[in-house]
């Protein structure tokens, strides 16, 4: 099968060492071969996870620490992937068919890791809203593993200097569930700091410290917070089928070889379902989209903090005054954003749009750009079934069930409107051009007489220009 990961003619091999103390590390090199991508490119060679102290190193599976391996470098491998412990022959099958890669060495003896019959679901959690609408549906002993970023070196410090990354909030998302009873592990590990620009090395990365905690908390599936706008693609030009997307074929069976079937309880649900579920759930009061914020306090100028807000908003049925709204508009981030086309998420704002019905001009042309109350979209505040579909059998019912204390499932007329978005050719037509011109326009006037806009816009100006003489001062 063809991979788009595949670069020429690279061979890596992957060595595995771990310690007493929790300490994981992978080490990779380069045995053969050219690396032909250019970006993101690799620039470590190693990946380091402080595990929790009852997890050791050397009881994981081999199965499970080739995934994880290939989860870290599988944008820079071609032709195969050398292990220092050999993978079952069922394991190896699957990522030659599935991802292209030649995995060495196999052995023969090694049986594939079983799903345990005593399991429970692992989720990689981040403390969003996303992932804590999705532990609010999943069984109640779901247990959540969070990849904590962290700097090993006084290197990878630095180049974290300048991010704007806090994770403060879902720090305390994973202590207060911790307290509430549920099971979660915090797993410090640097695996975005192989590659530049800083990154996950693929989408699906940031569940390598679940699957090194896998066996000693028995999981039996792994599960994201993977929501309707990016499993469908609803959030971007439209709706395809994600039964059929790459993104998801590719790795499922990768993923059930090592006995972690994929389980996205959140998949059928849109950001203004998972919305929804958090007002409601008993997490609710943790989840924190915003990564650059403090504790309770989103940063507000990001466009995860513009879109929410607009969305909380239409949910509540209570708006900003003009002058927050002035803010909110204010920010450099939030304007490269409502200039995209489409709009990330436009759905969304479609929904929380529809609902506004003051006269702020910039939220009017935004209205008019999305369609806002032009367009039925209440079908975002329900769920899809056939999502569900895609769930290990044993979690369907009540994963279902589940879903329908928080949200209505979706009616077929609902399934039609959800399976029928599609931006492609209203993004072309003439009304949406002069739409996303008359948005831009406005965007450029500032944004109004208002003082707290202007501070906001002089506080922006004062702190890129604190960043840059850090950068020349280092
Ligand atoms: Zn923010």
């Amino acid at each position: 099968m063809a991979c788009e990961y595949r670069n020429g003619g690279t061979a890596m091999r992957s060595e595995v060492t771990s310690t007493e103390s929790g300490a994981l590390l992978f080490r990779f090199e380069t045995e053969q071969g050219d690396c032909e991508r250019d970006s993101p490119r690799m620039v470590g060679s190693e990946v380091h996870l402080r595990l929790p102290d009852d997890c050791g190193g050397d009881d994981i599976h081999p199965d499970l620490l080739a995934l994880s391996a290939l989860l870290l470098v599988l944008p820079w491998i071609g032709r195969g992937l050398t292990l220092g412990k050999g993978v079952s022959q069922r394991f190896a099958e699957a990522v030659e068919e599935d991802l292209g890669v030649h995995l060495h060495p196999v052995d023969p003896k090694l049986a594939p890791r079983p799903t345990p019959n005593d399991g429970r679901p692992g989720l990689a959690f981040s403390g969003g809203v996303d992932s804590t609408a999705a532990l609010s549906v999943m069984p109640r002993e779901t247990h959540s593993v969070f990849l904590e970023r962290t700097a090993f070196s006084q290197r990878q410090a630095a180049r974290q200097e300048n991010s704007l990354y806090k994770k403060d909030a879902a720090l305390y998302a994973c202590t207060e569930l911790s307290a509430m009873g549920r099971a979660v592990d915090i797993v410090p590990c640097d695996l975005e700091l192989i590659r530049e620009p800083v990154g996950f090395p693929v989408d699906l990365s940031n569940a390598v410290p679940l699957l090194c905690v896998a066996d000693k908390r028995r999981l039996d599936s792994v599960g994201w917070g993977t929501i309707a706008e990016a499993a469908y693609r609803i959030g971007a030009m439209g709706f395809t089928d994600y039964a059929k997307r790459t993104t998801f074929t590719r790795w499922r069976c990768v993923f059930e070889t090592v006995g972690l079937p994929i389980f996205n309880a959140v998949a059928g649900v849109s950001e203004v379902g998972t919305s929804i579920i958090v007002t409601e759930s008993p997490y609710g009061s943790l989840a924190q989209s915003c990564i650059r914020g403090q504790v309770g306090q989103p940063c507000g100028r990001c466009w995860k903090c513009f879109r929410k807000s607009l969305l909380d908003s239409a949910l509540k049925g209570r708006w900003p005054a003009d002058k927050e709204l002035d803010v909110m508009f204010a920010g450099g981030e939030v304007r490269q954003y409502l200039n995209k086309i489409p709009l990330k998420h436009e759905d969304v704002l479609t929904y929380a749009l529809g609902r506004y019905s003051g006269t702020h001009p910039l939220m009017l042309a935004l209205k008019r750009k999305v369609r806002g109350g032009e367009l039925d979209v209440d079908w975002l505040e329900r769920w899809y079934g056939p999502s569900l579909d895609l769930a290990p059998e044993r979690y369907r019912a009540g994963t279902a069930q589940m879903l329908s204390e928080y949200l209505q499932p979706m009616s077929e007329a609902d399934m039609e409107g959800f399976r029928g978005w599609d931006l492609t050719e209203t993004v072309q037509g003439e009304r949406y051009r002069t739409d996303a011109a008359n948005l831009a326009r406005l965007l450029e006037k500032p944004a109004s007489s208002s003082l707290y806009a202007r501070k906001e816009r002089l506080s922006a100006i004062a702190r890129g220009a604190m960043r840059r003489l850090r950068r020349l001062t280092r």
